[in-house]
């Protein structure tokens, strides 16, 4: 099966003034459909272009994107248009641009299911089970600022979800939101994957979210560095029980990243001993006096 979103190589130049910022620098992801991932990352590290970039709002300076089979690359201003509609559905880091002041959630919803050209009819049921997914089916009748911020995040992730989009872009879903808030906003995406199906992308600083979703990349200077997989075991207890293993990408020439907190644990800095093994590699801090000339 081919991915539902593979990027390879990415660059995103932005020249402003003279001055050039390379957002992104050669990055390389690949998710599975009905996978959820969170890429996590700093500040200014270039999640936000990522996100435009794969939802059509922007274009790389190089490399190549495909989302659910879309070539992002070589789409005429038509298709772009069909696939932000019904391809994708985007929750934006900027809350206000998620919602309409005015309308209330089912309102917001309907005039999402309208715009995709979803009938009158279909529009009213369409909506309950996007209100009952998101756990907030007795909040239809509010407006957006009777509701509390995690309330409104869940609001923004129906209305994205209303065309049915393959894929669901979330940039910062929780930025703004407490611990407890945020857990219900990371639930909801996890309880979208697991009801509709969807393919769930979030973007995000908080290092939190490597609890709460199985697959989380690691974000720095525009290109990935390393990945947590968790699981869920159940023990010979009985328990259940996470797991959580780390991964660093290879890049092409042989280059990889470890997780700083490696580093901190040994002291690696500057020049490190390898020793390759029958089936894998080592690498072991060098003792000052070893060190070569
Ligand atoms: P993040 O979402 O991880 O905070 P961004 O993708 O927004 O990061 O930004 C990555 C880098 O690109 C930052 O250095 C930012 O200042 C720069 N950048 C983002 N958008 C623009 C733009 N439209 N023009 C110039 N520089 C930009
Ligand atoms: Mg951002």
């Amino acid at each position: 099966m081919t991915p539902q979103i593979q990027c390879t190589d990415l660059v995103r130049i932005y020249s402003t003034g003279g001055v050039e910022v390379q957002a992104l620098q050669g990055l390389t992801l690949t998710v599975e459909q009905g996978e959820v991932t969170a890429v996590v990352g700093a500040s200014g590290s270039g999640k936000s272009t990522l996100l435009s970039i794969l939802s059509s709002h922007d274009t790389p300076t190089a490399g190549s994107a495909t989302v659910a089979g879309h070539d992002l690359l070589t789409m005429s201003s038509r298709e772009r248009t069909r696939y932000r509609r019904h391809t994708v559905g985007f929750v934006w880091q900027q809350a206000e641009r998620n919602l309409l002041g005015p309308l209330t959630v089912t309102e917001n919803i309907a005039t999402s299911l309208a715009i995709a050209g979803t009938a009158r009819r279909a529009r009213r049921a369409r909506s309950r089970e996007l209100l009952d997914v998101l756990g907030i089916g007795d909040l239809g009748d509010r407006r957006p600022a009777e509701l509390s911020g995690g309330q409104q995040q869940r609001a923004a992730i129906a209305v994205a979800l209303a065309n049915e989009p393959a894929v669901l872009f979330a940039d910062e879903p929780t930025g703004e939101l407490d611990e407890a808030n945020s857990e219900h906003v990371f639930g909801a995406l996890r309880e979208v994957n697991r009801a509709l199906g969807t393919t769930v992308l979030i973007v995000t600083h908080d290092e939190g979210v490597s609890r709460q979703v199985r697959r989380t990349v690691q974000i720095r200077d525009g290109r990935l560095s390393t990945e947590t997989h968790r699981e869920q075991r159940v023990g010979e207890d009985g328990e259940e029980q996470t797991h959580a293993r780390e991964y660093a990408v290879l890049d092409r020439v042989g280059r990889l990243q470890l997780p700083e907190d490696y580093l901190r644990a040994l002291a690696l800095k500057d020049l490190v001993r390898l020793q390759l093994e029958r089936d894998h590699v080592e690498v072991h801090p060098t003792a000052t006096e070893e060190k070569p000339e």
